[in-house]
């Protein structure tokens, strides 16, 4: 079996400060955060920057300066998100435009749901436009998946040229609005999944342990951090996103499934250097 690559995302779109204290919100705060994730054992950063006031954002300029200090603290694989930042108004091209930064990895959702209480809205023409963008700039897209018809989308897309072979699938459990995170539900999607695909989980709140205990045990990889969960565990806030990473690593200890170095991570995802 591979090496677990363990995947940290501090900050994401919706989390706040009401939810959790320390929820890393600016450049600063997120390589910080990520930095310290990436001490305790993880390989890939999932970047969502906000503005000056904590809302959502998709500031190139913001972008670039948290990928500039992250990159000075360690070399950690980059994945900025495309999910655009709740319903701000901004084109296609806005939600990739920071794929000039070179980061290796950027989330493709494909397919649109109901997400909580808005619609997320990942229309066919802006996924065509977003994969011809990463197969130019050599960006490995992580496919999230939030609902079965989105791994039957991506699947397409692959077919069509539009996503390359082999793929990274990031399950995605426990969304108001997307699938429920119960263990039939992730058997169901392996069933689907390409045969030379890697995977990972997420499992929004409760759903997360039991998810990534089954991702551990069958080869699939993992995603922790403040944009899925900020409770350790029942009514106990998370300390830091480190936390979250240091509790998978002794779950996987006790699973004896070795933990993947950033350089290991690379060669799992099979990630090609930018020129
Ligand atoms: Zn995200």
């Amino acid at each position: 079996m591979e090496k677990l690559i363990i995947a940290v995302a501090t900050t994401g779109a919706v989390t706040s400060r009401n939810e959790h204290p320390k929820l890393p919100l600016h450049p600063e705060e997120i390589a910080d955060a990520v930095y310290e994730a990436y001490q305790a054992g993880a390989s890939i950063a999932h970047i969502h920057i906000r503005d000056d006031e904590g809302g959502p954002s998709m500031s190139l300029d913001k972008f670039a300066r948290t990928v500039e200090l992250i990159r000075e603290r360690c070399d950690i694989i980059l994945n900025l998100t495309t999910s655009g930042g709740r319903g701000i108004p901004l084109t296609d091209e806005d939600r990739f435009a920071h794929l000039v930064l070179k980061p290796e990895m950027c989330s493709m959702d494909c397919g649109s749901i109901n997400f909580g209480n808005r619609i997320f809205e990942n229309s066919p023409t802006f996924l065509r436009k977003l994969g011809e963008a990463t197969i130019k700039a050599n960006v490995k897209p992580e496919i999230e998946v939030f609902d079965t018809a989105m791994l039957t989308n991506a699947i397409a897309m692959a077919k069509e040229g539009l996503i390359l072979n082999p793929m990274h699938v990031q399950f995605v459990f426990g969304v108001k609005g997307g699938m429920p995170a119960t263990p039939k539900n992730l058997l169901f999607l392996l069933d689907t999944l390409p045969p030379d695909a890697t995977w990972s989980v997420i499992g929004i709140g409760r759903g997360h342990l039991p998810l990534a205990s089954m991702a551990i045990h069958m080869g699939g990889h993992v995603r922790v951090g403040f944009e899925d969960n900020v409770m350790y565990k029942k009514k106990v806030l998370a300390e830091s996103n480190a936390a979250f990473v240091t509790r998978i690593v002794r779950l996987a200890e006790e699973f004896e499934r070795p933990i993947a170095t950033v350089a290991e991570a690379r060669q799992i995802l099979n990630l090609k250097p930018h020129a």
